[in-house]
């Protein structure tokens, strides 16, 4: 039932929003079910972006409803500090089975911040037990984004979420990122050009010697900087120069998990493995905040080799494993594998992109990247200023039915994976005229 908010705005300081632009025009949805939100006006929305790049399997999940419903009423909190309760293992056993070869054990979160926080943790008391101390040195690039935690913003590299705060880790570099317009404008799949960026790498290593580097965090397509794709073999070169050298290489999968780019990681659609692997979002549908660390075993290893009374790794949260998150999660991956979803957007990828690109041409569009169900559309700036015309098509797309995401001047859609043929075709319309109307 469509109806007016009755609770004065003022309260909420809305994360990564322009508050006053916002509360002075909001946009506020109220239910959701498969591929809709509707707006508190009663409007049908077609959610083009899962949510946050989350709700992979769309939303109003029964499943996920009722065992998380079950859950909280059987057993609401476990600690899982010199404690347990069955489900982590559970669910730690079934992430197992889908991860890339060797990352079996996992470490549970509660978020995508926490995960990259805790991903360089690891790598950093892994170099430490092995004797390989004065590794210290981590390596992110540039326009990544691993969180908001104080380790995830000093590896990451979108300026605005760095600049106000310093970092406080030392000995941080970053390589170069990989978007070139020149080259690799309107490319699809994964751009041709680019894969020298990572010998950048070699650099940073004959700079600083490999004996001081623990590791590099790079994620295998950035999303929220506007969805900036590996080039071809770039992957590869930071994987045989990392290994080269005993530098850990962590993938950040928090968007690229579960299915976004076709299988179940991006680790796996491209051959290439990290030592570790962080994910969060789809592992529960978005429906309970919740995030995981895959790791090698051999890296596990390590830290099992004190004296047994020993607690190996002095890092946790009072909610890593929380039985109603793990019975989300449980269920979520249930439905991916149930219904197939990962090979199912690898199915209509074809037609998806082919969509897509029926928008090149139109004004101001100065790039199409696109892979799997994810998809970055990037606009010429206004002469007003950089992300102004993003906004607007975001604002515009809104309007018209469609849920986008702008970051700058790209618009990224990234629907669930149980999008069908006449909701990409609804998309694509709505979008269109957005970005004409903006034009
Ligand atoms: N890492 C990546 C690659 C992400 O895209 C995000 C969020 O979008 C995060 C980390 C942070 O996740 P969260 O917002 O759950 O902390």
């Amino acid at each position: 039932m469509a109806h007016e908010p009755t609770t004065s705005a003022e309260h909420f300081w809305m994360p990564f929003t322009a508050n006053r632009q916002f509360k002075g025009r909001p946009r506020l949805l109220e239910r959701a079910e498969g591929m809709y939100y509707t707006d508190t006006d009663g409007r049908q929305v077609i959610d083009g972006t899962a949510g946050l790049w989350c709700c992979n399997a769309g939303h109003g999940r029964r499943e996920i409803s009722e065992a998380v419903s079950r859950q909280i009423a059987h057993m609401d909190f476990a600690p899982t500090f010199q404690m347990g309760h069955p489900l982590p293992f559970e669910l730690a056993e079934r992430l197992a089975q889908i991860s890339p070869a060797g990352l079996n054990r996992v470490f549970f979160t509660n978020s995508g911040s926490e995960s990259a926080d805790t991903a360089l943790k690891i790598a950093l008391a892994y170099q430490r037990a092995i004797g390989q101390g004065s590794r210290t040195r981590l390596i992110g690039r540039e326009l990544a984004y691993h969180g908001v935690g104080f380790g995830g913003i000093s590896v990451g590299g979108m300026t605005n979420n760095r600049k106000a705060f310093g970092t406080l880790l030392p000995g941080v570099d970053h390589l170069p990122h990989t978007l070139d317009l020149q080259r690799n404008a309107f490319s699809r799949g994964l751009p041709e050009h680019g894969v020298e960026r990572a010998d950048e790498l070699e650099r940073l290593v004959t700079l600083h010697g490999a004996e001081n580097i623990a590791a590099v965090i790079v994620e295998p397509m950035s999303g929220s900087a506007g969805v900036i794709l590996p080039p071809v073999g770039y992957l590869q070169r930071l994987r045989e120069i990392t290994r080269k050298h005993g530098i850990l290489l962590i993938f950040d999968e928090v968007i690229t998990g579960f299915g976004r780019v076709g299988e179940a990681f991006a680790a796996q659609r491209w051959g290439v493995t990290p030592d570790i692997l962080t994910c969060a979002k789809g592992l529960t549908n978005g429906a309970i905040p919740m995030g995981a660390v895959m790791v090698d075993e051999k890296i596990h290893e390590a830290f099992m080799q004190g004296p047994e009374s020993a607690i190996e790794f002095f890092h946790g949260y009072t909610y890593s494993g929380h039985p109603v998150a793990c019975a989300a999660a449980l269920a979520t991956q249930e439905i991916y594998q149930r219904e197939n979803l990962f090979q199912k957007a690898i199915e209509i990828e074809g037609y998806w992109q082919d969509a897509l690109f029926s928008l090149q041409g139109l004004p101001n569009v100065t790039d199409i990247r696109t892979v799997g169900l994810v998809v970055g559309i990037q606009f010429a700036a206004h002469a007003d200023g950089a992300g102004k015309r993003g906004y607007e098509v975001f604002r515009q797309c809104f309007e018209d039915g469609l849920l986008a995401r702008a970051s700058g001047d790209t618009i990224a859609l990234s629907p669930a994976l149980i999008v069908e043929r006449e909701h990409i075709d609804a998309m694509i319309e709505r979008l269109a005229g957005a970005i004409r109307k903006a034009s």
